[in-house]
């Protein structure tokens, strides 16, 4: 089974902003399945990087329902806050993924690192781990990331999460401001796509 190609793919993520872009990055020959079909919870990701969470996410949705599944696990890193809120970055949300609140946060640890954030570069990455499993199995592990700065304004009401204070290198706009059509092709996740293609 595993040396076919792979005809039907679950796509391992309750969230429906990555949901969405996922399916629009998949081969349109490839028939997806989503986990809220199935009902399922999403499982503690209690790794150390993007790509162990990956993993756990994958292996644990494809033993769920004997499928072969693709499952990611991505975040945004900043420099100066040596790389939270990292794989963290959900959970700054809080229980109900407040992206308001989760972005008041980076804030806030921005003011307390630095009171002159606002008028330097703050480097940051969107970091995205994609890994196929069946089963135990691991058919492809992956990762993309891209480099940008943190905005001292949110900015624009597109895409989700930190996007109104992402703004990707050689651009001026955040993702938050960016047609998702143009953010859907330099962000992490469709770097991350182009190296799992192979695998598909
Ligand atoms: P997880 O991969 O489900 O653990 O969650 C990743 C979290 O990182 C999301 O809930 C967002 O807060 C953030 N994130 C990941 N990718 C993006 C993106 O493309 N735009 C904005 N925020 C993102």
């Amino acid at each position: 089974m595993l040396n076919k190609k792979i005809k039907t793919l679950l796509i391992g993520t309750n969230n429906q902003g990555k949901l969405k872009e996922i399916k629009n990055l998949l081969p349109k020959n490839i028939k997806t399945l989503s986990t809220n079909q199935f009902n399922i919870i999403s499982p503690r990701e209690n790794g150390k990087t993007f790509k162990e969470n990956s993993l756990i996410k994958s292996r644990y949705f494809s033993k769920k329902t004997n499928q072969i599944c693709l499952a990611d696990d991505s975040g945004l890193q900043i420099d100066i806050l040596k790389k939270k809120p990292g794989i963290y970055s959900a959970r700054w949300g809080g229980k109900k993924s407040n992206f308001k609140k989760a972005i008041k946060r980076v804030f806030r640890e921005l003011n307390k690192k630095d009171k002159d954030w606002k008028i330097k570069k703050i480097k940051a990455q969107f970091i995205c781990a994609l890994s196929i499993s069946y089963l135990d199995r691991k058919i492809a592990c992956v990762e993309g990331k891209v480099d940008g700065r943190i905005s001292p304004i949110p900015r624009g009401k597109n895409g989700f999460g930190y996007d109104p204070i992402f703004i990707p290198n050689k651009y001026k706009e955040t993702f938050g401001e960016m047609k998702l059509s143009k953010k859907y092709k330099l962000d992490h996740r469709f770097k991350a796509f182009k190296k799992i293609k192979k695998f598909l």
